[in-house]
């Protein structure tokens, strides 16, 4: 197939390229001026950036498909011009823990995720009632990293104590991968929200009950731990300015921020309520500016969406305590950072394409096949219409989870269609145009 008239994103430019594309078996053959073939795309008017990575997600298959599953989740994520997508271990059942849960999660998702998808494994305080070295050993060909908690309300997948998430850094360094970490101080949290629940039921007191400085801390504690190890560790959803500001005190910490924490802060959470209601909560407004900052310096390395909704009887409950903390988020990620980050911060291209696929894709091992637009990488693509807008409205969702704190905001730019290995999944117009099961299962690059 030839897609042709488009203006591609090409790595390490300053702007879009007019080139067509030839893609062969799924590949990117060539790039070049007036290519010619029997299957033409015309992306004339259209701009061609390289698919997002969405390295955060919670599709909660199996066990928890009430509020998420794979086809849904992935089919959302394609809507969005995601064309990788990293499922967390936490939220299905039986969690990420050992070989066994992998492989059998494996069997179930594969045939209905609709784009590319990887894993990450999971340590909890009660892989430790197992053989857990063995177990982190047996999954690591499998995995992008391994995700653990300082701070859980999961009784299925608890958190580690210090000690625990030491040891953890140590194992997961010798299989050579990154340790994932919710960051957030839990004795700190704990003592926050006795206080907070004896005050009241609004959102002001969730907010309170989850303190920025329960962030910072637990970033500080776990930079100093991965330093004493010499391992590799990833911050998740930093929404903290200072948090995201102390990253690079170690060279081998990277972090991510998800949308939510670019776009909104506590005084939209009292004016909108659980459908901004997310762990952690967002945070005082002058935060925003910061992590934006961070993003456009290099010393936030990503965004992701950290998609996880859940059904309105479990979104709205009556109490800030009880609502669900989760919202959808993979369909809005790339259409918010295009909008926002592109065009409206004018945000350098390069460094756009950075935080949308490069830097994911590095991260977890994957920059040899994906995350960007070279000569022999599998042919993830996601078009855009850069004169149209995008209302965004949850009842068109693709995702089970249609309550979204974004409802009502209009985007510039629109995914027009969204690619995966040379095929289209998902048409603005048509929508889904894929089989459940075209998803492929991706693993980390093998390290030399
Ligand atoms: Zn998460």
């Amino acid at each position: 197939m030839i897609i042709k008239n488009a203006n591609i994103a090409l790595p390490g430019r300053n702007d879009f390229v007019p080139l067509d594309i030839e893609i062969q078996e799924g590949k990117i053959l060539r790039t070049g001026a007036d290519l010619s073939g029997d299957e033409i795309l015309d992306a004339a008017g259209l701009q061609v950036f390289p698919g997002a990575v969405d390295s955060h997600v919670h599709f909660n298959e199996p066990g928890y498909t009430e509020r998420e599953d794979f086809y849904h989740g992935s089919a959302a994520a394609a809507s969005g011009g995601v064309t990788t997508l990293i499922d967390m271990p936490c939220t299905s059942l039986p969690p990420l823990i050992d070989k066994k849960a992998l492989d059998s999660k494996l069997d179930i998702v594969k045939k209905h995720a609709l784009i590319d998808f990887g894993f990450f494994g999971g340590v909890s305080a009660k892989s430790f009632f197992g053989d857990w070295k063995n177990n982190m050993k047996d999954m690591a060909a499998d995995v992008m990293g391994f995700k653990t908690y300082f701070l859980s309300g999961m009784e299925s997948f608890p958190q580690l104590s210090p000690l625990q998430f030491e040891q953890v850094l140590r194992v997961a360094q010798s299989l050579g991968r990154p340790v994932l970490l919710h960051a957030e101080d839990p004795a700190l949290v704990e003592k926050f929200t006795k206080r907070e629940q004896a005050k009241g039921d609004s959102w002001l007191h969730y907010y309170r009950s989850r303190p920025e400085k329960a962030e910072f801390r637990a970033v500080k504690k776990a930079i100093k731990a991965a330093r004493r190890n010499s391992a590799d560790l990833h911050i998740v959803h930093v929404g903290t300015g200072k948090a995201a500001k102390i990253l690079r005190r170690y060279a081998h910490v990277s972090g991510e921020t998800a949308p939510h924490y670019l776009a909104f802060d506590i005084r939209d959470l009292e004016r909108i309520g659980a459908a901004l209601k997310t762990n952690p909560v967002v945070k005082k407004p002058a935060n925003k500016n910061i992590l934006w900052r961070c993003l456009q310096n290099g010393t936030l390395d990503f965004v992701a969406s950290d998609h996880a909704p859940a059904p309105d009887e479990m979104k709205n409950t009556g109490s800030v305590w009880t609502d669900y903390a989760g919202i959808p988020g993979s369909g809005t990620m790339f259409p918010f950072l295009y909008s926002e980050a592109l065009i409206r911060r004018k945000m350098p291209f390069t460094r756009f394409l950075q935080i949308t696929a490069e830097n994911a894709a590095k991260r977890y091992g994957f920059f040899d096949r994906k995350g960007s637009i070279e000569i022999g990488k599998d042919a993830d693509l996601v078009l855009v219409d850069p004169k149209a807008v995008l209302q965004i409205r949850g009842a068109d969702f693709l995702s089970k989870g249609k309550i979204t704190p974004f409802e009502g905001q209009v985007f510039q730019g629109k995914v027009i269609k969204t690619i995966v290995r040379g095929k289209t999944v998902y048409d603005a117009d048509k929508g889904v145009v894929t089989d459940p099961g075209y998803g492929c299962f991706i693993r980390p690059a093998e390290r030399s």
